[in-house]
């Protein structure tokens, strides 16, 4: 071997390798990190991915009540709907408007799972997401139900939940807004933080109707306790 040509090819291999490397390095992490830094604007169907054991050990929801007021809805107004405004959701709010609902208890909508409960960044303030499994025409189907601005978090990631256990409190998103629930029901299996209004409905549900639609249940199946009014208000006047 001559020295004087391999020291000459040792000078040019190394900041090639080094090249080499740095690419493979930078293809490797946008492979990685790519799906997660696109989420929030485009959501495929390549992202519907959960768990095999976690999507077989949720529970069976028997049936969906809406997340506030009543289990059938009534003490609670809907601001603005699905697809208003390109809303991805529902504003539930109490009946007495601005900030009287600050405070009051968010259930949830059915027997499920938290996928996460946490922090969202200051368009969102405190989020939780269930995800919850039901039977339709004998097919096992999945969908998320998803609580914005939330002010208290009752429920921790990966708890199993009963359908009418409060998991969190109406919030402002810390005074972004009137108290109100941003509520969304999505056939995602995934959580993810969402844009909260978008053209593309394309995996998002309209919560009224999906809650309407599954009420269904046994007589015996027992949800949250129902609203007792005052005693002043049931006082015969
Ligand atoms: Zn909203």
């Amino acid at each position: 071997m001559k020295p004087g040509t391999s020291k000459g090819r040792t000078a040019l291999r190394w900041p090639l390798l080094t090249l080499i490397f740095l690419i493979a390095l930078a293809a490797g992490l946008f492979f990685r990190l790519g799906p997660e830094l696109r989420r929030q604007s485009k959501i495929s169907p390549a992202f519907q991915i959960a768990s095999p054991i976690l999507l077989a050990g949720l529970p069976t929801a028997a049936r969906f009540d809406f997340p506030i007021g009543s289990e059938n809805g009534a003490f609670a107004y809907n601001a603005q709907r699905f697809t208003e405004n390109r809303h991805l959701g529902d504003d539930l709010n109490g009946i007495g408007g601005e900030n009287s609902d600050l405070g009051d208890p968010i259930f949830a909508v059915a027997d499920g799972q938290v996928l996460f409960a946490g922090e969202a960044g200051p368009g969102w303030g405190n989020v939780i997401i269930l995800l919850h499994a039901y039977d339709e025409n004998g097919t096992r189907k999945f969908v998320q139900s998803y609580y914005g601005h939330v002010e208290t978090i009752l429920v921790a990631p990966k708890q199993k939940l009963h359908r009418g256990e409060q998991i969190a409190t109406i919030g402002t998103a810390g005074g972004r807004y009137w108290a109100h629930l941003h509520f969304e029901m999505r056939e995602f299996t995934t959580p993810f933080i969402g844009p909260g209004y978008r053209d593309d409905t394309r995996g998002w549900i309209d919560p009224t109707a999906f809650i309407t639609a599954h009420r269904g249940a046994p007589e015996d199946d027992v949800g949250r306790p129902a609203l007792q009014l005052s005693p002043t208000a049931a006082a015969p006047r």
